[in-house]
């Protein structure tokens, strides 16, 4: 598993709305209780960047993640742009 915010749009009341949750899993919504909605997109928040004063930290949520990401520190840089290398390579050099 992983961690990932889901993007929906509800078609009986036009409601948009997002939810963060550790699967692309189908979703209630949160006006009218219509269900089975399937996410519109879904953002893989899987690894993140956090920003702490001049350090780039590169977060992993990590497989057993369920209910909250749980994030553990995986890595630190001195840019923001080594830190998205990282996510992009998905693998530290
Ligand atoms: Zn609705």
């Amino acid at each position: 598993m992983a961690w990932y915010r889901n993007h929906y749009h509800c078609g009986d009341c036009g409601t948009d709305w997002e939810d963060e949750w550790s699967c692309c899993c189908d979703d209630e919504c949160p006006e009218c209780g219509s269900r089975h909605w399937s996410p519109l997109a879904s953002e893989d928040l899987t690894e993140v960047i956090a920003e702490r004063k001049s350090i780039f930290a590169v977060l992993r949520s990590p497989a057993h993640a369920s209910d909250r990401p749980r994030y553990t520190q995986i890595a630190e840089f001195s840019s923001r742009e080594l830190a998205a290398k990282l996510i992009v390579d998905g693998e530290l050099t």
